[in-house]
């Protein structure tokens, strides 16, 4: 005689939808273990180390092994993983008759819908299962209409869209809330995140990481000229951006003589420039000591004198790796609005000094010659340029 297969009862689940990795065939399996592996990193200590999280035709699922799981608390520690685009919180059965698996869609439906117009949208990914979506959708809607007083279905203007998905198994949910999409952190590589305590740079450094980019953070810190608040600041910034990477070890350069050597010996609307210059060498050494690909840093074109076009191109070659600059095209209210809705706006317009604010010139300029600003340099790294560069380097503490 055949066993019968007697369902589970329904358990409430968390399903991840993942969007652009699922369409990247040859590293598909490469993005999805870390957008996996990111979700167990970070609710391992939940549920007494009961909690499941697997795959099932492009999505991650999770579940308790004994029962229900705590959406909500599972959601705040997964909701900022980069490369999940929604997550539903649902229920799954383990029913496969029609029959099973509508009693079980009205057990969880019948509370959401109360007098509201509805329609059921059913996915199909187990082709094996014997009705097409719109023959389970409409079975689905007829039960829920036979069994719920007052509810209605309306098919090209619901108030509420019933999702189910059949899969190894079949699930139902109603609300996805949306994820920050991009892709997994770090698997894009590394790069070297020029951090000041401003508004720019936490911004660059969050658009850069949810295309993938792993950061290394770089402050230049020039004591006794900046307070120490700033460090704190940085820090603190560091800890908010840490909550879509991880934790983030900020690295803090001692800038100070590079900066007062500069400033004595160029002239002062050229200072800018050689600054940045000075802080794209360091950071292009801190970048190969540690294997990175790229250099990050806040600048938009335009939005300062030391941000033109010709500026930019006056700085670029004083680094050995790209800059990629993702602010590049925006405005400031756009970046303002992210760095709002990412959490750093409120500590990055704490009142400190940073270092450039601090020793830029009255009339920079901004239409620097290339050639100028690299024959200066050149002159200034025979002298002592070379040497306080690579003391700035050197010197560069790990402050966890
Ligand atoms: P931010 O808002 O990021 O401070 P900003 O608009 O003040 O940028 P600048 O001061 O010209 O512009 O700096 C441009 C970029 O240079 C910054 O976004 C950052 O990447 C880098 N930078 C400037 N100062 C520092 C510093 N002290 N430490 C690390 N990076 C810095
Ligand atoms: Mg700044």
């Amino acid at each position: 005689m055949d066993s019968v297969n007697i369902p589970d009862p329904p358990k409430r689940i968390f399903l991840v939808k993942y969007g652009e990795v699922a369409l990247r065939q040859g590293n598909r399996a490469f993005y999805e273990k870390q957008i996996m592996d990111d979700i167990k990193r970070r609710i391992k200590d939940l549920h007494d180390g009961n909690i499941r999280v697997y795959r099932e035709q492009g999505r991650f699922l999770i579940e308790d092994v004994n029962g229900d799981i705590d959406t909500d608390t599972i959601l705040s520690r997964i909701k900022n993983i980069f490369g999940a685009i929604a997550f539903c919180a649902g229920i799954k059965t383990t029913e496969r008759t029609i029959e099973g698996i509508r009693e079980a869609a009205l057990g969880f439906f019948r509370g959401r819908i109360c007098d509201a117009s509805f329609k059921v949208d059913t996915k199909r990914a187990d082709k094996r299962f014997p009705l097409t979506s719109n023959e389970t959708s409409a079975a689905i809607g007829e039960y829920l209409l036979d069994n719920i007083p007052g509810s209605r279905v309306d098919l090209h203007n619901p108030s509420i869209v019933l999702r189910v998905e059949i899969r190894n198994h079949v699930y139902f949910y109603v609300d996805a809330v949306p994820g920050e999409g991009g892709l997994p952190y770090g698997s894009a590589g590394k790069g070297v995140l020029l951090l000041s305590g401003g508004i720019d740079s936490p911004v660059a450094g969050y658009l850069a990481a949810r295309r993938g980019v792993g950061l290394i953070p770089v402050y230049f810190h020039s004591p006794p000229y900046v307070s120490e608040r700033v460090v704190d600041k940085t820090s603190d910034l560091l800890k908010t951006l840490g909550a879509y990477t991880g934790p983030l070890p900020l690295r803090i350069v001692p800038f100070t003589e590079t900066q007062l050597y500069l400033q004595e010996n160029v002239p002062p609307e050229k200072l800018t420039i050689m600054l940045k210059r000075a802080m794209l060498r360091i950071a292009s050494a801190i970048a190969a000591k540690e294997k990175a690909h790229c250099l990050i840093t806040g600048d938009a074109v335009g939005q300062v004198a030391s941000q033109t076009l010709h500026s930019l191109a006056a700085v670029n070659s004083a680094a050995s790796l790209p800059i990629l600059r993702p602010l590049t095209a925006m405005d400031k209210h756009q970046i303002i609005e992210i760095a709002k809705r990412i959490g750093t706006y409120d500590i990055s317009i704490r009142p400190y000094d940073d270092c450039c604010t601090l020793f830029v010139a009255k009339h920079p300029e901004n239409k620097p010659n290339t050639q100028v600003i690299e024959r200066m340099e050149s002159r200034l790294t025979e002298g002592r340029l070379a040497e306080l560069i690579s003391d700035a380097v050197g010197n560069t503490v790990i402050n966890m």
